[in-house]
């Protein structure tokens, strides 16, 4: 088998798709996983079972919907294509029909700032998509009107999809979106849930803009409102911490 391209990013893409199914958001080979390349991106091949797939099975594609190899890509491979033509952000893309965002996307309402991770995705609410045939551009087409300046959407009667600056991220925040989820549907049988003001959302989205930053990254508004812990000297010979951990909103 002649040497093939990305060899390294398909099996990170394999290995993110074995880990979606391990966290339980994803059945089978329903969901799918992409991640971008200096001339388009790769995609999960179709109907392969993750344990399965082998680094050639992740297909290559152009942003022209074009495909190289054996393997047909995914049947949804339109939305990531506009996802990476539309979302010069967007580094990596995780979709899963995850039960309990796929149970509210039935319901066709976004889901309110309940909580404020809502935030994560952008904005102040997750919206839901209009209806459209899976593998459409019409699908494409009201996935990129719901997603409009968020990095996550609920697709109606069909699941969810986010991107991420990478597939670590990507991953995360798929896992994230169903758990928001599952929250508030559990929040929803108990009563009514109270939505954070939109002067509420304002101050969480400012400082999820933070999160990840270092302090010296800061101005001194953006550090007195992320209430930064207090450095304490190392003791003798103590290891320092790596300074690249990785923070993510709590
Ligand atoms: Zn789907």
């Amino acid at each position: 088998m002649p040497k093939v391209k990305y060899a390294e990013l398909r099996k990170k893409t394999i290995e993110t798709c074995l880990a979606m199914n391990a966290s339980g958001i994803n059945q089978g080979t329903s969901g799918n996983v992409s991640v971008r390349t200096d001339e388009g991106f790769l995609i999960t091949g179709s109907g392969i079972p993750y344990a399965r797939m082998k680094p050639e099975h992740v297909v290559e594609m152009d942003l022209d919907g074009g495909y190289r190899g054996d393997y047909l890509p995914s049947s949804e491979w339109r939305m990531h294509l506009d996802i990476f033509k539309a979302r010069p952000e967007a580094g990596a893309i995780v979709h899963t029909h995850s039960v309990h965002a796929t149970a509210l996307s039935c319901l066709r309402r976004d889901i309110p700032a309940f909580h404020y991770m809502i935030g994560v995705a952008g904005g102040t609410s997750l919206r839901v998509s209009g209806y459209a045939e899976f593998g459409t551009q019409a699908l494409s087409d009201v996935m990129l009107k719901a997603m409009q300046g968020r990095s996550a959407c609920l697709l109606a009667n069909h699941g969810q999809i986010c991107f991420g600056p990478n597939l670590d991220r990507a991953l995360w925040l798929a896992v994230e979106i169903e758990t928001l989820c599952r929250q508030y549907w559990t929040a929803m049988l108990a009563g009514k849930p109270v939505i954070l003001t939109d002067e509420q959302m304002a101050s969480v989205l400012k400082r999820f803009k933070t999160y990840g930053k270092q302090s010296g990254e800061l101005d001194k508004s953006q550090a007195s409102a992320v209430l930064a812990p207090v450095r304490r000297d190392q003791p003798e010979g103590g290891k320092s911490r790596s300074r690249k951990q990785e923070r993510r909103p709590a």
